[in-house]
């Protein structure tokens, strides 16, 4: 038996249904913030994230699907997608006063080679923003208010916390990472990874799996932001405390991807069952990305939320989110010579938007009736030699438990009046 890729997931029945409610439920959030959808392709040049997720990062040093084409380029199956979001803005000439600011959401799957757990896929889904062409405090604050507005509609405000940071911005940062760097070396039993990191990127150790908790008494980036930075993350903490979000500040947060720059944040589900795979959402502002892809100058905030550790919190709270996917009416066919003219009176009720379903099996009257329950059928009609005689049909409705006799030709006014 050829079995599914490790860590990948076939997704369908209930399952599916909850990702499809799940989906829906955020990208209506997402729209009345007035973003459109991107659609980027999934694999793109490996070059893309080297330069911009960056090469000592966890994600591109060990976990990218690496590939070479029939003519020997080098891709991958994107990681993230953020990098494919920039990239296309460029190509595309995005940057054009015509588009700005640009509010964009992707959905999609992402290709990691991680180690697989609960919460951990190498193939997984993300729902992303990206809100590009506009530096400003009150779009923070805005971002701030999305990420509420997304808990909140699906029902966990209470099961979660933000934890934000602001890395050092512009000159601050040499500096700062200067006396990072002069207090790693002060350790002599760090990690191999960490160990490179501090000459190529000392901030990345702040993120390490394995030394992260070393590093208690490190060099506080909040000593050496600017007086504007510091205002402008103070400001950012207390609407955030006003909109309700638990907030905390974690000083040593740095985010695994390389090209944030000012307010970072984790919006992370309080409970232990999803052990260290409890951030749900990430993200931040990267205001070099697009110049450092040869782009213009163009500031930029966005984030990624993990679908499948959504889902799996959704499950864990038995929160359903009250999407109805119910049928309007079942068909029972007794009679075969009825089946033409039923898929006709099906067509007819499809057109006009209502859900409807017949068996095609050959079911017994019986089991007809299990597979109506089943789909939660609102109505059901049994088509025999009687309604073919007469052209009339018994329409009953499962929820009120009662009985209506019509002329065949009427169903579809009947169903309409009865919305
Ligand atoms: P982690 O520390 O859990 O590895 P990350 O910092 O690598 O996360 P990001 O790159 O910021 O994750 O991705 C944003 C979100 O995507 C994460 O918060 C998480 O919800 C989800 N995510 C990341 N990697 C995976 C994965 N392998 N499987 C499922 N979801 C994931
Ligand atoms: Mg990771």
């Amino acid at each position: 038996m050829i079995q599914k890729p490790r860590g990948t997931q076939d997704i369908y029945e209930q399952k599916s249904k909850q990702y499809n409610a799940l989906e829906k439920t955020i990208i209506d959030v997402l729209k009345t913030y007035n973003l459109n959808e991107i659609r980027t392709p999934i694999f793109e040049a490996k070059e893309l994230f080297v330069r911009s997720v960056g090469e000592t990062s966890d994600v591109v040093s060990k976990e990218m699907y690496e590939f070479l084409d029939k003519k020997g380029r080098e891709f991958v199956l994107r990681p993230e997608g953020t990098a494919p979001v920039v990239r296309s803005l460029i190509e595309n000439k995005l940057y054009a006063q015509e588009y700005l600011p640009l509010k964009l959401y992707y959905v999609g799957p992402m290709f990691r080679y991680e180690r697989p757990q609960t919460g951990r896929y190498r193939q997984f889904e993300q729902i992303g923003v990206e809100l590009l062409g506009v530096d400003s405090v009150y779009q923070d604050l805005e971002i701030i208010g999305m990420l509420d507005s997304i808990v909140q509609a699906l029902k966990i405000s209470t099961q979660v916390e933000l934890d934000i940071n602001y890395l050092v911005t512009g000159e601050q940062r040499q500096i700062y990472i200067q006396a990072l760097k002069k207090y790693l070396l002060t350790f002599n039993d760090l990690c191999a990874d960490c160990t490179i990191r501090i000459q190529k990127n000392p901030l990345r150790a702040l993120d390490c799996k394995i030394d992260a908790k070393k590093f208690n008494a490190c060099p506080q980036m909040a000593d050496y932001l600017t007086p504007s930075d510091q205002a402008r993350m103070q400001m950012i903490l207390s609407a955030a405390q006003k909109i309700g979000l638990k907030t905390n500040i974690n000083q040593n947060l740095v985010r695994g991807l390389d090209y944030y720059t000012g307010l970072i944040f984790e919006l992370k589900y309080l409970s232990k069952s999803l052990g260290s795979q409890s951030t749900i959402i990430a993200g931040g502002r990267y205001n070099d990305l697009v110049e450092d892809l040869n782009g213009p100058a163009l500031p930029a905030i966005g984030f990624a939320m993990g679908v499948e550790r959504l889902i799996w919190i959704l499950e864990e709270n038995q929160i359903n989110l009250g999407h109805d996917d119910a049928l309007d009416l079942y068909f029972i066919v007794i009679n075969q010579q009825a089946m033409e003219s039923t898929l006709e009176l099906m067509r007819d009720l499809r057109n006009h938007g209502f859900k409807v379903e017949l068996d095609f099996l050959n079911r017994s009257l019986k089991s007809n009736f299990k597979q109506a329950e089943k789909n939660h059928a609102k109505n059901i009609i049994v088509l025999g030699d009687k309604e073919i005689q007469t052209q009339t049909l018994i329409v009953k409705n499962q929820i009120t438990n009662t009985q209506t006799e019509i002329a065949m030709t009427d169903l579809t006014k009947f169903m309409k009046a009865g919305q």
